[in-house]
């Protein structure tokens, strides 16, 4: 095929994610569609993928994805005549420990709470299903009868033919070789056989995406990982239907394949490839095979198909995959470049993603919005430390060896730290602080007493911080408790334009007078909430604005995108500013001992913002909570963190550090939202019961207001709603289903415990298509299921703690 000299969108990569981008590009938005690959379609990764297709994932918008892919794969030969291999055989996961089937409990509530089918079935039934298998060790199994496998070279090319047959052209034997930049723009695409002018790149580059990016000056975190099955004889009853099998606690994966079986796993001690560029001619290509480091698998699984022994290997496959920090893929518009999108870093999920990974991507590159909450694989969840070749390498790597380890609730990673520590860190060490990592930043989850141990340690049940955390929150609910937030990420927006740029962005009123602090959602033009932060006006022209951690990339590049090309400048000044949050009852008390400033109520008001001195330091001062108390986020130069925060240990008897599990805990009981969570954007505000927080008084135009004012007034089919349930055995972490009158109708986005209430606390969203009314909400009688138990739980449509909010404003 002769290369056009232009093309609206070029796709790069033939691998499963670029020819369903492709595809969904021509057939959902009619887009006029290049998709170049260097080899041939399936010859990177792709070609020699296992073929196992599993849905169930954390997110609920996630498994909508993969759901969608079998949705697709199932039908997609009878549009192109081209066979996907899709059987939907359902898959079996075994358990052979009780937390192992503590998480299988949960995670079949998980699914119940995703409309998802999934039994946990016995043993014996795990025979009868899979004779073969030995079953002697077995606690149970889970069943997720909607499960398969596919082939993956034959879903591929039917997604490609599918595109051309839709209008997609696709070039193979094409290599892109660089991009034409203006600004941080493409203009064109260069490739070894010329270039190509266009308005959007979609990077499906598989492995390669990382070096792609590279070329526009992307940052895609992944890296390559050896990855092996192996393929058998035939095996002497083996059902050509038989379910595929994940035994996690042996490491290993099974499918059926032409009689014999694939045997896979995931070992502790993965092999990575290369931290640098892709080696040149890697078409179709795989390692030598690796027996010895194979040798571990084999071992499992013969102890779990006997048969094994004595059947012969016809193949292994070694091939390279790319792996993420996260285990998480990488989907979305990339922060540095104003018009490239990344569909990459599989982690071995790619088949199943596929089919829904394209149709996503293609919305997103379409409307320049995503059509439902991705926040979980966003590309945007990365920041600056992710461009660091090695840190990548070495966190990736643990998730791989975690990736069939029993996931405990709270775990935290351990590689690649401490990376990034705030200036208090070795006074909070002193202190027996047990830090967790958040985008990098060493934070304090919890402080040890004396005689116990600085650790956490893992378990299912409650661990061995529970106490400890309680002692911190009830500090902070009838002393005061300082916590150090620096790692929150902070931006200046300045310039004439700056407070009308504002006023359309944010939901909420912002752009009052000097010195007013405000909390608002960032909407998409769907109503939903993009982003949840709080904006000071520190001058006329000056606006200084702070999200979560995590939130730093993609709150900052949310906002740039849509602010006017002149008259602002937006920065970024995480870095510039320590954070010390003062909050408790004698928050005022100790701040009067540490400034000349006046901090009564009527000079530092609820929701003021002043500029005031601590210890001779400049701080920032905004009157503003997240656990329900009197108190104030102070923000002070970071260097001069130390001497603000010895100041006020010094000042303050009462005052002691508190980390941030304590921090969840008090924000629970106060019913405030955590974005990604419990708001998102799939959640418009009025669902959230965060109306309040929009200015839909007035006629002010804000981004989101065309969506909300078509559906006010209208009942809501879905709000958010408080639970709290007696059972002091019971865990909640999230994802449990909400019954009322014994029916779903919804599941928790949060969930955990709070000290002062003495129970376990959930939030989530009621779903009833005809309306969640006040009465319908009161008439119901609730209960949650939680690891598969249902217990009785009581409804709470406001905060558990100070539903007035008389403390907060003290
Ligand atoms: C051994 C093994 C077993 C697996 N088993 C499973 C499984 O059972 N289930 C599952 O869901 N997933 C599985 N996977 C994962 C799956 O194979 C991948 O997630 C998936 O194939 C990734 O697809 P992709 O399109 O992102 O990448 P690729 O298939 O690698 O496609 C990327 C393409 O981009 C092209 N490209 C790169 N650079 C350029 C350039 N400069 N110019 C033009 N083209 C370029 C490459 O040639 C390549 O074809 C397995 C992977 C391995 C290694």
């Amino acid at each position: 095929m002769t290369l056009p000299a232009q093309a609206q969108i070029v796709v790069i990569g033939g691998g499963i994610i670029g020819c369903s981008t492709a595809y969904h590009l021509a057939r959902d938005h009619k887009a006029d569609v290049l998709l170049l690959e260097q080899g041939k379609i399936t010859s990177g990764s792709t070609w020699h993928a296992a073929g196992l297709v599993g849905q169930l994932r954390s997110s609920a918008s996630i498994t909508r994805v993969l759901k969608y892919s079998v949705e697709l794969y199932k039908g997609l030969a009878a549009e192109t005549g081209l066979d996907t291999g899709w059987k939907m055989t359902g898959c079996l996961r075994l358990a052979t420990n009780p937390d192992r089937w503590t998480e299988f409990r949960r995670l079949a509530t998980t699914a119940k709470s995703f409309g998802m089918e999934m039994h946990l079935i016995s043993p014996e039934e795990v025979r009868q299903m899979w004779p073969l298998m030995d079953v002697s060790d077995l606690v149970g199994a889970s069943w997720l009868p909607t499960d398969g496998q596919a082939s993956p070279s034959d879903i591929t090319q039917s997604l490609a033919k599918g595109a051309r047959m839709h209008g997609a052209r696709i070039a193979e034997g094409v290599k892109v070789t660089g991009f034409v930049m203006a600004g941080n723009r493409i203009t064109h695409v260069e490739t070894d056989q010329g270039r190509i002018a266009c308005d959007k790149v979609v990077n499906c580059g598989g492995m390669w995406a990382r070096q792609l990016g590279a070329m526009a000056g992307v940052a895609v975190p992944l890296h390559p990982v050896k990855h092996q099955y192996i393929i058998t004889e035939r095996i002497d009853g083996l059902a050509p239907d038989a379910p595929t099998l994940r035994d996690p606690d042996r490491r290993t994966y099974f499918k059926e394949e032409v009689g014999g079986l694939v045997m896979g796993g995931y070992e502790p001690d993965p092999q990575g490839w290369v931290t640098g560029d892709i080696p040149e001619n890697w078409e179709f290509r795989l390692f030598d095979d690796d027996f010895d480091h194979f040798a571990q698998h084999m071992e499992q699984a013969i102890a779990r198909v006997p048969a094994l022994e004595k059947v012969g290997v016809k193949q292994m496959i070694n091939g390279a995959e790319s792996f993420t920090p996260d285990g998480n893929f990488i989907l979305g518009p990339a922060p540095e470049c104003a018009n490239m999108y990344v569909g990459a870093g599989f982690n071995a999920f790619g088949i199943a993603s596929g089919g829904g990974a394209g149709w996503v991507l293609a919305e997103w590159v379409m409307k320049g919005e995503a059509p439902l909450d991705l926040w979980a694989v966003d590309i945007r969840r990365f920041s600056g430390l992710h461009r660091d070749r090695n840190w990548v390498a070495e966190r990736t790597l643990e998730a791989y060896g975690k990736h069939y380890t029993v996931a405990f609730p709270h775990e935290e990673y351990q590689s690649g730290r401490p990376r990034i520590v705030s200036p208090l860190y070795d006074r909070l060490k002193a202190r027996r602080a047990v830090f967790g990592s958040k985008l990098g930043w060493e934070r304090p989850n919890w402080f040890a007493p004396e005689g116990t141990a600085a650790q956490d340690i893992y378990s299912m049940g409650r661990q061995n911080w529970f106490d400890a955390v309680g002692q911190e929150h009830a500090h902070v609910r009838e002393k005061a408790g300082l916590f150090d937030q620096s790692s929150f990420a902070k931006y200046e927006l300045s310039g004439p334009k700056a407070a009308e740029a504002l006023e359309w962005i944010c939901a909420n009123r912002v752009v009052r007078e000097v010195g007013r602090l405000t909390y608002t959602q960032l909407l998409n033009s769907r109503g939903g909430i993009e982003a949840d932060l709080t904006v000071a006006r520190m001058a006329d022209d000056l606006f200084y604005i702070v999200t979560g951690t995590g939130f730093r990339t993609h709150d900052f590049g949310w906002i740039a995108d849509h602010l006017p090309t002149d008259g602002v400048s937006f920065r970024d000044v995480t870095e510039d500013w320590g954070t010390l949050s003062l909050m408790g009852p004698e928050a005022r008390d100790i701040l009067a001992r540490v400034t000349p400033a006046d901090v009564s109520g009527a000079a530092l008001p609820f929701g003021s913002a002043r500029e005031i001195t601590i210890a001779g330091a400049p701080v920032r001062a905004l009157r503003v909570t997240y656990v329900g108390e009197l108190g104030w986020e102070l923000h002070t130069p970071l260097d001069q963190t130390g001497a603000v925060f010895d100041a006020l240990m010094e000042a303050g008897a009462n005052l002691r550090p508190v980390g941030y599990r304590a921090l969840e805990s008090l924000r629970l009981e106060k019913g405030y939202r955590a974005w990604s969570s419990d708001i998102t954007p799939n959640d418009t505000p009025f669902e959230a019961g965060l109306g309040w927080a929009v200015k839909m008084k007035g006629n002010t135009p804000f981004l989101g207001r065309a969506a909300l004012e078509a559906v006010a007034g209208r009942p809501l089919t879905k709000r958010f709603a408080g639970f709290t349930v007696d059972d002091p055995a019971a865990v909640l972490l999230g994802r449990e289903t909400i019954l009322r009158d014994g029916q779903p109708v919804g599941y928790l986005t949060s969930g955990g415990y709070g000290y002062t209430m003495g129970k376990s606390i959930g939030f989530g969203y009621v779903r009833h298509a005809e309306g969640v009314s006040d009465d319908w909400l009161a008439a119901g009688r609730y209960d949650l299921v939680i690891a598969g138990t249902t217990t009785p739980a009581r409804l709470a449509m406001r905060p558990l703690y100070d539903p007035e909010g008389l403390r907060i404003r003290a």
